[in-house]
C-alpha cells in the first residue's frame, strides 16, 4: 500500500461525463438521467495493482463550476494527475479538454520546470460507447498524441465509457502505475537536489517540489 493519498482532478467541460465516469470507478454504478454536480465532491478509491502493489487516489470532481468557465487553479493546486475528459462525439469538447491540459501544464511551469514536477496528464475520451461523432478515432488520436499540439505533451491517451464501463478501470490502473514512478522520480529529483545544494552547485529548486 503507498502512503500516500494521490490527488486526481478531473476537468473538462459540463456534460462529458465527468462525474458519472468517477461513480463508475469508486462504485462500479451509472444513472443515465443525472442531476448537474452541485458541491465538492471527491470520491475515494484504491488500485489495485495486478503486482499486488495498491494506489490509494482523491479523485475530485467539480462542484459545476466548469459550467460557468470557473475552474481554476485552486482546483489542480497539489494534483498528482490531472484527467482531462472529453465527448468522443464532440470536437469541441476535445478542443477545451486540450485548453485545460495546456493551462495547467503552464501553471506548474511549463517546461521551465523539471518533467518530474509535473502532474500526470491523461486526456481521456469518453462514451465511445455511442457512434463516431464529428471525428474519426485516428484523428482524435493524432491531436492527443501531438506533443507540440494544442494539448502539450500529454503521459498518456486513453479511451472508455462510463456507460459500459469499458476501458474506465484499465485507465484508473494505467494512472495508478504512473503515480507510483512519478512518486519516486521526484524522490530521486528531491535527493538530486540536495546534494547540488549541499555541495554548492544550486540554490533553492527544491523549494518548488511538493513532494
Ligand atoms: P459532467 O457534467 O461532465 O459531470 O457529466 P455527467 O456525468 O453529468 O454526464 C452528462 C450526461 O452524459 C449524462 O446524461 C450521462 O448519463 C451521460 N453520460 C456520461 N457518460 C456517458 C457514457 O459513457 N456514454 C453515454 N452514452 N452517456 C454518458
Ligand atoms: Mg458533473
Amino acid at each position: 500500500m503507498s502512503e500516500k493519498q494521490f490527488k486526481v482532478v478531473v476537468v473538462g467541460i459540463a456534460g462529458v461525463g465527468k462525474t458519472s465516469l468517477l461513480e463508475r470507478v469508486a462504485f462500479n454504478n451509472f444513472e443515465m438521467y443525472k442531476k448537474p454536480t452541485i458541491g465538492v465532491d471527491f470520491f475515494p478509491y484504491t488500485a489495485k495493482l495486478p503486482d499486488g502493489n495498491e494506489v490509494v487516489m482523491q479523485l475530485w470532481d467539480t462542484a459545476g463550476q466548469e459550467r460557468y468557465a470557473q475552474l481554476n487553479s485552486a482546483y489542480w493546486r497539489a494534483a498528482d494527475a490531472i484527467i482531462a475528459v472529453f465527448d468522443a462525439t464532440s470536437t469541441y469538447s476535445l478542443e477545451s479538454a486540450c485548453q485545460y491540459l495546456h493551462k495547467i501544464y503552464e501553471d506548474f511551469g511549463g517546461s521551465k520546470i523539471d518533467p518530474a514536477l509535473h502532474p500526470i496528464r491523461v486526456l481521456l475520451a469518453n462514451k465511445i460507447d455511442l457512434p463516431r461523432g464529428e471525428s474519426t478515432e485516428d484523428a482524435q488520436r493524432d491531436i492527443a498524441t501531438n506533443p507540440s499540439g494544442t494539448c502539450g505533451p500529454v503521459t498518456f491517451y486513453g479511451r472508455c465509457s462510463a456507460l459500459t464501463g469499458e476501458g474506465v478501470v484499465d485507465v484508473f490502473e494505467r494512472i495508478a502505475g504512473k503515480l507510483l514512478i512519478a512518486q519516486f522520480d521526484r524522490k530521486v529529483y528531491k535527493q538530486r537536489s540536495e546534494v547540488l545544494i549541499s555541495s554548492g552547485h544550486l540554490e533553492s529548486i527544491v523549494d518548488k517540489c511538493s513532494c
